[in-house]
């Protein structure tokens, strides 16, 4: 069962945390996201592709998660929370039971009745759906949960990247025809462009021919990194172009958004033509790089409402099977994304909207009487003022915390020690730029809540 943590967050100092960090490099990890999110102490792997999220790493999946959340809401999404283990009937009914194979962890229970933990939900969320709804008044609709599942990779690596137990979030629209599908369709693309730019990723949607409807109405959202699984060749105003505002009107007519970027050229290694991508881009406008699917949506009509019976009375009074699509998002492998997308040779650089603490605070001599007041009060007001801070209050050398400090990557860091405070002032970095600055303990705390 996903644990459920209250949304406000609470400070935190260093000396009661689990933060195991690494020094050294471990060895089974091949790609910079998986060392880091070891090092960092973010996650251990528990078994092959399974992972425990420790304090600070759970942290940051509940940030990705809530600007998921905020999206798919924004977007008129409403969200439920369906159960990890699903009764091997459903899947039967709707005929993919015997197709899916060895990816399905399939589960008998005690009275020998066949179950299965879900790599996915269309089954039964189509059955929610089909229980609950009869009338295409009640439509649109688009129903989402964020859930963990279970793909018995043959070969899970990169850490979160390819887990065989991640967190996904998996959406489903239910409409009337197939144009109002195609609307539901182009809401959630919106909100995918949205979701990824708020963790300061650049996503290139790229079309994939598998919808059944004329065959534009899959993308997959690929994210640029050096360590990614696929190589891509498009367009670089792809990702370039600019990501619709918070203010975004979703009940206008948003095809110009996807056709202005299905326009121009993306491939992946698997369908790369490059004749084809030299005559369509000119050779400034290329961009050729390594990427991660991060989310994957598509239209697929009548799939599993005909199967399952999940039909809605339409205006005329007849019963029709509804037309769906279905939106997933990889939001643990986000995870691992961002870090490939945002490091440098001393660790994570946290953007700020997924960063688990915004601000450390380094004590350089704990018990030391003035540098501990200085750091208690810096701790207590920032706290006060919202923002979320971890103090290292350990007894561990400076040198240690600082590297530790730059490890874990919050954006912030404030050093107190004794020779500063001679003179009044602490010194507060920025973990992005590097930059340093000496100013009092005040100006310090302005400069945090005011940012
Ligand atoms: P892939 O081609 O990477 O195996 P998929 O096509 O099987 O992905 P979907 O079924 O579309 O993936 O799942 C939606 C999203 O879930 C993917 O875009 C990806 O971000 C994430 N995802 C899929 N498989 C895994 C996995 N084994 N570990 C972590 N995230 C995953
Ligand atoms: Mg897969």
């Amino acid at each position: 069962m996903f644990p459920l943590l209250p949304e406000t967050s609470f400070p935190m100092r260093l000396s009661q945390f689990l933060l195991p960090t690494l020094k050294e490099d471990p060895a089974e990890a091949q790609i910079v996201s998986h060392r880091l999110m070891l090092r960092a102490g973010l996650i251990r792997q528990t078994a092959a592709g399974i992972y425990a999220w420790l304090p600070l790493g759970i942290r940051v999946l509940k940030n990705i998660e809530k600007i998921v959340r905020e999206e798919m809401d924004r977007a008129g999404a409403v969200e439920l929370l369906m159960p990890t283990l699903q009764s091997a009937e459903l899947w039967q009914r709707s005929g993919r039971y015997d197709g899916y194979g060895k990816e399905m962890l399939r589960i008998t229970d005690r009275h020998d009745r066949e179950m299965l933990y879900g790599p996915t939900n269309e089954e039964m969320v189509t059955e929610l759906f089909a229980n609950g709804v009869r009338s295409y008044k009640d439509l649109p609709m688009n129903l989402y949960h964020i859930q963990w599942k279970f793909r018995d990779e043959i070969r899970p690596r990169f850490g979160v990247m390819r887990g065989r137990e991640f967190l996904m979030k998996d959406a489903y629209s239910f409409d009337l025809d197939e144009e109002k599908g195609r609307e539901a369709y182009y809401r959630m693309f919106v909100a995918y462009l949205r979701t990824f730019g708020r963790m300061g990723l650049k996503a290139v949607p790229m079309a994939a021919d598998t919808g059944p409807i004329g065959g534009d109405l899959s993308h997959e959202f690929i994210i640029l990194a050096e360590t990614g699984e696929s190589e891509v060749f498009c367009h670089k105003d792809l990702i370039e172009m600019e990501i619709p505002g918070e203010d975004v009107d979703y009940t206008a007519d948003l095809s110009s958004i996807v056709d202005e970027r299905r326009a121009l050229y993306a491939a992946t290694d698997e369908i790369h033509d490059q004749a084809k991508f030299e005559a369509e881009v000119p050779e400034a406008d290329r961009l050729s790089a390594r990427g991660i699917e991060v989310g994957h949506i598509f239209f697929f009509g009548t799939k599993y409402s005909e199967p399952l019976n999940a039909v809605v009375t339409g205006p005329d009074g007849k019963d029709v099977p509804v037309q769906m699509g279905s939106y997933g998002i990889g939001v643990s492998r986000l995870m691992g994304g961002i870090i490939e997308a945002s490091h440098d040779e001393n660790g994570i650089i946290w953007p700020e909207s997924v960063a688990p603490y915004k601000a450390g605070i380094i004590n350089l001599k704990s018990g030391d009487a003035e540098t501990d007041r200085v750091c208690e009060e810096l701790y207590a007001k920032l706290t006060a003022e919202g923002v979320d801070v971890l103090y290292d209050d350990t007894d561990a050398r400076g040198g240690t915390k600082f590297s530790n400090m730059d490890l874990i990557g919050l954006p912030w860091q404030i050093v107190v020690g004794p020779r500063g405070l001679k003179s009044g002032v602490v010194e507060l970095k920025n973990r992005a730029t590097g930059d340093r600055e000496e100013m009092t303990p005040d100006a310090a705390l302005k400069a945090l809540t005011s940012s």
